[in-house]
């Protein structure tokens, strides 16, 4: 499995497992808690949820799914924005501890910007990495303005990642974004990295996977797994998915196969602002 090496040295799987909307529906409880493991067992140990989805549904789905195995997990969730005050940080972080059923979240991270001054929710980030309730922060959606905002901020260079929409059909972070966290070793976690199934049904992606003997979500999470600094959490709610997934983290695609993608998949040509789901 390719890994990531966090900015404070830590290694963690590149291939991660979203969770948005998991939990939602009691019906699919069991084929949730299955998958997730499942992917657990395959490497994929990054699994990302937030305070937000299902309004705390996606943390307690995941809690049950990984009671008793803990330690194996590499625990990301966020804090909405208008929870990131000083004291609404650490209220929503011990909410979402509840819900996860531990005593740490591995990385938490701002879900994206609102109207908190940026250095009162790092001073509550800072007193949870304190008290042990967090191992890194980071942020979500931020862009390269963002970024340099919040280096400018006190104890803002502690930043871990910055978790960013990024497929085959969402290229724009190409043009500064993607370097500029290279360039200062900041990983960026790729979200929506299958653009939520709608690059599955593309049909010159699906001839090419085809012919690579590839299904669909390998070749474009492969695609997106090129980049060395780059990371990725599908979302997999299936058995099936999941075992098709994890094995994206091995493959490596030739120049030919990457020219092919740039053809049907334009890389930007001008700066655009970071597009959001
Ligand atoms: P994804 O791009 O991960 O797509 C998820 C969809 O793709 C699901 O319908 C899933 O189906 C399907 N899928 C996954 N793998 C396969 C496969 N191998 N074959 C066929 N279909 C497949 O979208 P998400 O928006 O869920 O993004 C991933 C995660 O990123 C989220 O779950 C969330 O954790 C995070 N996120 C963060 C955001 C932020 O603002 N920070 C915003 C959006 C997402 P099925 O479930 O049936 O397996």
């Amino acid at each position: 499995m390719k890994t990531i090496t966090l900015p404070g040295g830590e290694t963690v799987a590149a291939l991660g497992q979203g969770t948005w909307y998991v939990g939602d529906d009691p019906a699919r409880r069991a084929d949730e808690i299955e998958a997730l493991n499942r992917g657990i067992d395959l490497g994929m140990n990054v699994i990302d949820t937030a305070e937000m989805y299902g309004n705390g549904r996606s943390e307690s789905r995941v809690g049950e799914a990984i009671a008793g195995r803990r330690d194996e997990v590499f625990l990301v969730s966020k804090v909405l924005p208008g929870n990131a005050s000083r004291k609404g940080t650490i209220a929503a972080c011990e909410a979402s501890l509840d819900r996860l059923g531990t005593d740490r979240i591995d990385l938490y991270l701002l879900h994206w910007r609102g109207g908190v001054p940026l250095h009162e929710t790092i001073s509550a980030f800072e007193t949870l990495l304190r008290a042990g309730k967090i191992r890194n922060w980071g942020v979500s959606n931020f862009d390269v303005q963002d970024m340099e905002e919040l280096l400018s901020v006190p104890g803002g260079e502690k930043v871990a990642v910055n978790q960013v929409l990024y497929n085959l059909s969402r290229r724009g972070i190409e043009w500064d974004l993607l370097d500029w966290c290279a360039d200062r070793n900041i990983p960026v976690m790729a979200y929506s990295p299958v653009e939520q199934a709608r690059l599955l049904r593309h049909p010159g992606l699906r001839e090419l996977a085809v012919r690579l003997g590839l299904a669909p979500a390998q070749l474009a999470l492969a695609w997106v797994l090129r980049r060395r600094n780059v990371m990725a959490i599908p979302k997999a709610a299936s058995f099936a998915h999941v075992n098709d997934n994890a094995a994206a983290a091995d493959l490596t695609l030739d120049d030919e196969t990457l020219r092919t993608l740039d053809r049907m998949f334009a890389p930007p040509s001008r700066s655009t602002p970071l597009e959001i789901l």
